[in-house]
């Protein structure tokens, strides 16, 4: 009994092991998302601040746009103003002309803000995309460790499942019947030691009887209360 005893104990603790690295093995692939949404933040600075520069050059081109055009104006103006008749009409391209320079001066100063805040939104630009640049390799470096663990923990994970199929098999069926139907009910906890006449399952007090029967490893024992297989292991203290 004692041999199967251990066998369970190894079973059992290849199924613990299975348990934890598929757990990981879900939480691996999270865990490298999240850091790849973690640069979504950086990535929507710096579109945003493109759209500025983008927005703010367009508004520069379409004065520059309108410079040229009131310039063609005015041009076309002053040449009209050669072959008026009218003292009146003479007045009014005059006012014309002026208007236009006037508002050609208006968008000049504005142009020249928006080369100012051109120049400051590139400079925040240059900040962002270092900023990027940074996280980018943070996160690199964290995802190839990440990638790392989840080759090894497949890699291990293989390794126990073989272990594991090679200790059931060698288990006799009667034994494995008991496991499995154990396992079945309480989950991958099957197997389970009890020091100073405690089930460390349930953490209550075994029957003398039965904690004399698991002492001497004559039988194979279960908690009365959680129906676990129990063996007996000597306390610390006593040692
Ligand atoms: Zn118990």
């Amino acid at each position: 009994m004692k041999k199967e005893i251990k066998m369970l104990i190894d079973l059992q603790s290849f199924e613990d092991i299975i348990s934890n690295l598929t757990d990981s093995l879900e939480k691996i692939p999270l865990q490298i998302k999240k850091l790849e949404e973690e640069l979504s933040e950086n990535k929507k600075e710096v579109e945003n601040i493109k759209n500025g520069i983008a927005q703010t050059t367009k508004a520069y081109n379409e004065f520059d746009a309108k410079i040229k055009d009131n310039t063609e104006r005015v041009k076309k103006n002053d040449n009209d103003l050669m072959s008026v008749k009218t003292n009146k009409e003479y007045n009014a391209i005059l006012k014309a002309i002026e208007n236009l320079k006037l508002a050609n001066s208006d968008m000049e100063d504005k142009m020249i803000a928006y080369l100012d805040e051109m120049e400051a939104e590139n400079k925040k630009l240059k900040a962002s995309k270092e900023k990027l640049a940074e996280a980018i390799k943070k996160v690199e470096s964290k995802k190839t460790i990440l990638e790392k663990d989840l080759k090894q923990k497949k890699e291990k994970l293989h390794k126990t499942v073989e272990k594991k199929e090679m200790k059931t098999n060698a288990l006799s069926h009667s034994i494995l019947a008991i496991y499995n139907n154990i396992k079945k009910i309480k989950g991958n906890k099957v197997i389970t030691s009890a020091v100073d006449g405690v089930c460390n399952g349930c953490n209550l007090n075994l029957p003398i009887q039965e904690y004399i029967k698991i002492q001497k490893s004559e039988l194979i024992g279960f908690c009365p209360n959680c129906q676990r297989i129990i063996y007996y292991e000597a306390s610390e203290n006593t040692e």
